[in-house]
């Protein structure tokens, strides 16, 4: 996630709960038989919002925060004080990302009930796990090198590689796959899967019709835009496109007065307007990045297109790609065009 706040104006959104921000540990009712359960994190976004769900004769979680002490105690404390004495008999991870299934194998394991997730998530997720610090494969070096990554910033890209699974309790080996448009009963209620797409392979949201009520993980936050994001695994991928599209799809598909339950943030009111925000953000970025490449730029030069704040030591591999996600997207609609000099750098102008 990196700080991209919409610049207009005015915050179209009505926000909700906002006095009821429950303590580690303890929950708030925000729908009938939906708690909401917050978790901290390190770094500038210092929480993710996790839901627990009334489930017949126990709970169904939704995504888990990360697998830190702190965290796990906090879900102790729930387990013991707050859950009635009725087990948890099913975790739902939302996507891949460690603050959200950083504790699905420990929870899983804890009360040997099943994963749901989507299956592109569940699988990239474990390959993620398995990297270890020694095994930087030569084509993801080669990759940073074409974005223009210095051999500073090589090695420091060496140096974190591999640490993705030491935020992340072991997974199982299977799980229940979750696809789109299927329907889950959950405590007697419909939820309905929307799987969005640009910010995780497949990320789950969940709908429930009868409550009003959107799970919105990290696809729909109300403040800041997820990292949409070009990665060594898959160096031609244009996630953007999916990302605007499926801001479209589920635009159209949903109701106007939903309550969203956002991963990140506050939750609130204004669903339609956030997605046309987020749609907009991205749009808007897209054509200072045209008017930057009126001279060759690569992707570590055209940051001021997208990004307000300063790009530190910690955003720079987010902000990476994301600039090569927004470059991608411009190619593709023939904005911008590319060649590669002889040292394997690409250099982005205007078509
Ligand atoms: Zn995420």
């Amino acid at each position: 996630m990196v700080d991209n706040m919409s610049k207009r104006g005015f915050d179209p959104l009505t926000y909700r709960f906002e006095d009821q921000i429950p303590e580690p540990g303890r929950m708030t009712e925000v729908a009938k038989d939906v708690f909401w359960v917050r978790m901290p994190m390190g770094g500038r976004l210092n929480h993710i919002n996790v839901w627990a769900l009334r489930d017949y004769e126990g709970w169904t979680i939704v995504d888990t925060g990360l697998f830190r002490p702190d965290v796990q105690d906090a879900w102790r404390n729930l387990f013991n004080e707050h859950f009635e004495g009725k087990p948890v008999t099913r975790v739902i991870a939302t996507h891949l990302h460690s603050d959200h299934t950083g504790l699905a194998g420990w929870i899983t394991q804890e009360w040997d009930c099943p994963l749901w997730m989507s299956r592109a998530d569940f699988f990239m997720c474990k390959v993620m796990a398995a990297d270890g610090p020694s095994d930087v494969p030569e084509d993801a070096i080669r990759f940073y090198r074409r974005a223009g990554f210095t051999e500073e910033r090589l090695d420091r890209y060496r140096q974190r590689f591999g640490q993705f699974g030491a935020n992340i309790s072991p997974l199982p080996a299977g799980f229940v796959r979750i696809t789109d448009g299927q329907y889950l009963d959950i405590g007697g209620r419909e939820w309905r899967a929307i799987i969005g797409y640009g910010h995780a392979p497949e990320h789950v949201c969940l709908y429930c019709p009868e409550l009003k009520v959107i799970i919105g993980g990290d696809q729909i936050l109300p403040k800041i835009t997820p990292n949409v994001s070009v990665q060594p695994s898959e160096p031609n991928a244009n996630p953007l496109r999916e990302f605007i599209n499926s801001c479209g799809r589920f635009r159209e598909m949903l109701p106007p007065d939903l309550l969203v339950l956002p991963a990140h943030e506050s939750l609130y009111q204004g669903v339609h307007e956030r997605l046309t925000e987020l749609i907009d953000w991205h749009e808007v970025a897209l054509e200072k990045l045209y008017d930057l490449c009126a001279e060759p730029k690569r992707a570590v030069d055209v940051f001021p297109a997208l990004f307000k704040s300063k790009i530190t030591d910690m955003s720079y591999f987010p902000a990476t790609g994301e600039s090569i996600a927004h470059l991608h997207c411009a190619l593709e609609r023939r904005m911008l065009s590319v060649e590669e000099d002889d040292q394997g750098v690409a250099w982005w102008r205007q078509a």
